[in-house]
C-alpha cells in the first residue's frame, strides 16, 4: 500500500508561482498527494495544503532570490514567493512537500490521503 503510493524515479514535474519568478523542476520518486488540514496549513494556504512529498535534493529551484522561507516550527519551514505570495514548499530537512497547485501541466498524481482532518474548517466536507 505505502509502496504503491510513490511514483517511480523517472517521474518528472515542473512548477511555478503565480507571477512566474520562482520556478522548480523535480524528479521522482514522488508520493501521491496528501492533503493536510492542520491549522498551520490552512492559515498558510488559505484552505488545505495538498503536498507532493519529494526528496529535497531532487528539486532544482530557479528564481531563488524571490523565494522566501518562513520557519513555521522547530523542524519545518515553508517556502513561498516573496513577490506574489504563492504557497510553494513545506520543507523539513531532506523531505520537501511541493504544493500540488504549483505544478504546471499534468501531474499524473491523485490525492491518496487527508490528514489532520480534526482541524479541518467547518465550511467544507471531506
Ligand atoms: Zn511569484
Ligand atoms: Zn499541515
Amino acid at each position: 500500500m505505502i509502496h504503491k503510493s510513490y511514483t517511480d524515479e523517472n517521474h518528472e514535474l515542473s512548477g511555478s508561482c503565480l507571477c512566474g519568478r520562482v520556478r522548480w523542476h523535480a524528479r521522482g520518486p514522488f508520493r501521491h498527494v496528501v492533503a493536510c488540514h492542520c491549522r498551520e496549513c490552512r492559515k498558510w494556504s488559505g484552505h488545505f495544503f495538498p503536498g507532493i512529498r519529494s526528496r529535497s535534493d531532487r528539486i532544482v529551484i530557479e528564481g531563488e532570490e524571490s523565494l522566501r522561507w518562513y520557519r513555521s516550527s522547530e523542524f519545518a519551514r515553508r517556502g513561498f514567493c516573496g513577490e506574489c505570495g504563492s504557497t510553494l514548499f513545506w520543507q523539513s530537512g531532506s523531505i520537501t512537500n511541493i504544493a500540488a497547485g504549483s505544478v504546471d501541466g499534468e501531474t499524473a498524481l491523485g490525492i491518496i490521503q487527508h490528514i489532520h482532518t480534526g482541524e479541518a474548517g467547518d465550511y467544507y466536507d471531506l
